[in-house]
């Protein structure tokens, strides 16, 4: 299957997506937070939290362009792979490569827990402002080299939730 057919583009709230993995843009102290974490958890239901506590009591919190793997609660995904976005500080501190490690990271973790779907929310671009067009890039770069090197993924779906967003996947993908 080529790798334009591996890539779905939709406008929705990731927490009604069934894929074996959903990941959400979660803060370093995996404790949760406002925007996709604050639904994710709320969807999810308290299982979620409580893994990510037992994650934190083990290794203390999640690194920027990083990511860890919890149940999915009682969402329809299997999974819930928590990446830590940076915070867009004027692109001064390497926030492009860190944007990049944060799903190539996830992707990673989705091949080694035998996920062939996995639904992405557009990481960093709400509270951690960075800029949409530039994020969209990364993302959908970064999704491509991965599936271009891998076959394990079947799907990935990226889930849009403003139009603004949308609009900007649908003419790189
Ligand atoms: P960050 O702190 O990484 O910027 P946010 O949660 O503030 O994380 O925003 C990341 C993106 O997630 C934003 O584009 C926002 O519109 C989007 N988002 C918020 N809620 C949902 C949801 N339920 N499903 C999918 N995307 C969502």
């Amino acid at each position: 299957m080529s790798i334009e057919n591996k890539i779905e583009l939709l406008k929705a709230d990731i927490t009604k997506i069934k894929a074996d993995a959903i990941v959400n843009a979660a803060n370093t102290s995996l404790l949760g937070g406002g925007g996709v974490d604050g639904a994710i958890h709320r969807a999810g239901g308290p299982d979620i939290l409580e893994e990510c506590r037992k994650i934190v009591a083990r290794q203390g919190g999640c690194k920027t362009g990083e990511a860890v793997i919890t149940t999915a609660g009682r969402l329809p995904a299997k999974y819930v792979i928590h990446t830590v976005g940076p915070v867009w500080n004027d692109g001064k501190y390497q926030e492009e490569e860190k944007l990049a490690n944060c799903y190539k990271n996830s992707l990673w973790l989705a091949v080694n827990n035998n996920c062939k779907t996995i639904a992405f929310p557009n990481i960093s671009t709400g509270v951690y402002r960075f800029p949409k067009k530039e994020a969209a890039r990364i993302a959908v770069d970064t999704v491509k080299d991965f599936l271009s090197e891998t076959n394990q993924i079947e799907k990935v779906i990226f889930v849009c939730f403003d139009e603004e967003n949308y609009g900007l996947y649908e003419t790189l993908i």
